[in-house]
């Protein structure tokens, strides 16, 4: 040691103190937890369920599909939200900001813009939980920082409402607990994906607040206040990330207290009506009724709160629930907003908006908010959990291969609010912002014939992202039988750990949904003999499954899951083939809108018809198209249209050719029939007449996904065509 040293030496001791002490600091917050690695819905240790989730990081996508979305979400719908988000108008960032005292100048926001920040960090805790990007760690830190400056002492926050306590929980519709809510998943799943615990300690302090400060005291103030109720999952997610008991409780009082208070004025800014869903308990509810988003987030908490309590009473509802929707309320692309922003009448005499369809089999052309076709697959998917059933994944898929991915364009930078099923040609309806520096600039209305980039309700754009980032979360499940699901298919790796504790890797490898063959790779296994059950879709016909070439030979029902239990050795190979044979789907005579139309659909997809004003499309709508039901539609891939798509190209009929068809033919023409529906049935396939060969027109047309439509500058679309009859 020289000399210098010696005499540096206090300074380097106090420098040493000073860094050790930062250390701790940061251990408390920021070093990895070992057990941080937990599923995106955490129902490993809930007692009432059937099927678990599988920790974020065990599932890895590789090609294809899924892997494609991802690198949009990631590296487009990202970037693209937090432009939007950190200028004025909706959900503002800088309004977070404001709160902390970062900046002095007023900022203008959304009520519930709060929450659409919060799921833009947990759009981008799902993508660092994949790509392990500095930038998005460093980002995310950054912003929860700010925070945790924003939030009141106590533990309050909702920079809606800022700091004066008077002004807390006055209004129910201020959406309070929709933010908070958001902002405890995001914390959760933060914390998964990091194992950073700095947004916990903010997430813990809001929670014991809402736990200490509201509820206890105040529950029946509080009963109508879990408006638009993300609070339910995000206090699930809490219970479950910290095991404390006191989050359970809380997440089971404002279950039980929700429609507590059933209110008489029937004015739905004050809470207390079907609006929201809380004129009538859960568990003496019969139908789904309401705003169509609050309605799902509400049954997804309650289907949580059901996997940690086992409340025969509360899953009986959500199936009543959901039968009430899957049979008479939802449209073929997953779409349950029926109602629109007009002012219409719930069954039981409250108004409603954006609501699921007043009366059953009333479907208009489609509202569809986005996030209400995704929370009605999460809904499912909590549902496939606690039961197992197949019916609950297909309708998941449903909504991944449709009105998920509709949401957004190809380039990952515009956006629907709403999704419709046809479309005029038009621009749709433009409305003043109503607030920010760009006050009264013109934006799309939510029923908009573009994706636009900016409007004055910006939930849905972060409900994709996060969704589309997580996904594949959903591709997998354990039971505590030992064995494995398979739920859905698409390039991925997975390397996980079965009920027993022993480890399970495979590999995907399929092109679907372009086609229906599906390869999956055991690549290592410990075990002598555990089943695997593979999800047969809803839509297929005559599937196939072979293992390691061997055909196998239990029949094989769509719909159902497919148990293969045996010693599985790596190296095995299992061969799933899905024919994807092109269907035409008819509605059920009751659903007057479609009579005498049909969709048109092949392997997960609904497709439809779209004619691009600039490619000669209003003269050929004009002319009219009619589809005869012995059509002959081909399948062709185009890798360089619309991203890679496979379109179905046949010819048709237009208005003439149909009159004519019709007088000369009426051996080949069925007429709407209103017999022989099943009692549930809301779609099924078309069957035309046998032995009649197919019939062409002079329309060449060119069906695409629903999901691709309105790429190509203003158009006409229709995913119900008329039937030549
Ligand atoms: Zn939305």
């Amino acid at each position: 040691m020289n000399e210098s040293n010696v005499m540096q030496k206090p300074i380097r001791i106090r420098i040493s103190i000073l860094f050790l002490f930062s250390l701790i600091l940061l251990g408390c917050n920021l070093q990895e937890k070992p057990n941080h690695k937990k599923p995106v819905i955490d129902n490993t240790q809930s007692p009432f369920t059937k099927l678990r989730s599988i920790p974020m990081q065990d599932t890895k996508l590789t090609e294809g599909f899924w892997a494609k979305r991802f690198d949009l979400a990631a590296n487009k719908m990202l970037p693209t939200l937090e432009n939007t988000m950190l200028g004025e108008g909706t959900a503002n960032l800088n309004r977070i900001k404001e709160a902390a005292g970062i900046i002095k100048e007023h900022q203008h926001g959304s009520p519930w813009g709060d929450g659409d920040n919060y799921k833009w960090i947990e759009s981008m805790a799902h993508v660092y939980n994949m790509n392990k990007d500095p930038e998005l760690d460093k980002k995310m830190d950054y912003w929860i920082e700010i925070i945790g400056k924003a939030m009141d002492p106590d533990g309050y926050i909702s920079t809606n409402i800022g700091h004066d306590k008077s002004q807390r929980f006055q209004k129910v519709n201020a959406h309070e607990l929709y933010n908070m809510g958001h902002l405890l998943t995001a914390a959760c799943i933060h914390y998964r994906s990091t194992g950073k615990e700095n947004f916990m300690v903010i997430a813990k302090k809001n929670a014991d607040f809402l736990y200490n400060n509201q509820w206890k005291t105040e529950p029946v103030h509080m009963a109508r206040f879990p408006w638009n109720p993300s609070v339910f999952m995000g206090m699930a997610e809490m219970y479950r990330t910290t095991r404390n008991p006191k989050y359970l409780e809380l997440l089971q009082i404002m279950i039980d207290n929700r429609g507590s208070r059933p209110n008489p004025e029937r004015d739905h800014s004050m809470g207390g009506t079907d609006q929201t869903q809380d004129r009538v308990p859960l568990r003496e509810e019969t139908m789904a009724v309401g705003h169509a988003v609050t309605g799902n987030y509400y049954y997804c908490g309650a289907a949580d709160l059901y996997a940690e309590t086992g409340d025969k009473a509360l899953l009986d509802a959500l199936e009543r629930i959901w039968n009430d929707i899957h049979t008479r309320k939802i449209d073929i692309v997953c779409g349950v907003a029926m109602g629109g922003q007009g002012h219409e009448i719930s069954p039981r005499g409250d108004e409603v908006h954006e609501s699921f369809a007043n009366e059953p089999y009333i479907q208009p052309n489609g509202y569809n908010e986005t996030c209400a076709n995704i929370g009605t697959g999460m809904f499912n998917y909590r549902l496939f959990m606690l039961t197992g059933e197949s019916k609950y994944a297909d309708w998941t898929e449903r909504m991944m291969y449709n009105t998920l991915i509709s949401g957004v364009d190809l380039q990952g930078e515009h956006w629907f609010y709403c999704n419709p099923l046809s479309w005029d040609g038009t621009e749709g309806e433009k409305i003043k912002q109503t607030n920010g520096r760009d006050k009264n600039r013109l934006v799309p209305a939510h029923h908009s014939g573009q994706r636009w980039e900016f409007m004055n309700c910006y939930c849905c754009p972060p409900s994709v992202t996060r969704t589309t980032a997580q996904i594949h979360n959903w591709f997998y499940n354990v039971s505590d039988d030992g064995a494995l699901w398979i739920n859905f298919y698409g390039g991925n790796k997975l390397s996980t750990t079965l009920a027993d504790g022993s480890d399970i890797k495979l590999t995907q490898i399929t092109d679907y949904p372009r086609d229906g063959q599906v390869k999956i790779k055991i690549e290592r296994t410990e075990n002598e003999s555990f089943p695997i059950h593979f999800r047969i879709p809803g839509w297929s016909e005559n599937p196939v499954v072979s293992v390691n070439g061997e055909k196998v030979s239990k029949k094989q029902n769509p719909g159902s899951y497919l148990t293969i239990e045996r010693e599985w050795k790596v190296g095995d190979e299992v061969n799933l083939d899905f024919p994807m044979p092109i269907r035409l789907v008819e509605a059920r005579p009751d659903v007057k809108n479609f009579n005498n139309k049909v969709a048109v659909m092949r392997g997960p997809f609904v497709y439809c018809l779209e004619l691009p004003k600039q490619e000669n499309g209003e003269e050929i709508y004009n002319d009219g198209i009619f589809i005869p039901e012995n059509v002959k539609l081909t399948a062709e891939y185009l890798e360089d249209f619309l991203g890679g798509v496979t379109v179905l190209k046949g010819k048709v009929l237009n208005q003439k050719e149909k009159e004519t068809f019709v007088n000369n033919n009426p051996q080949l023409i069925t007429e709407q029939s209103s017999v022989n529906w099943e009692e549930n049935e809301l779609y099924r396939p078309l069957k035309p007449k046998e032995g009649s060969n197919s019939v062409e027109g002079s329309v060449e047309i060119e069906l695409i996904p629903y999901y691709a439509w309105a790429n190509r500058g203003l158009g006409y679309m229709d995913v119900w065509i008329p039937l030549a009859r």
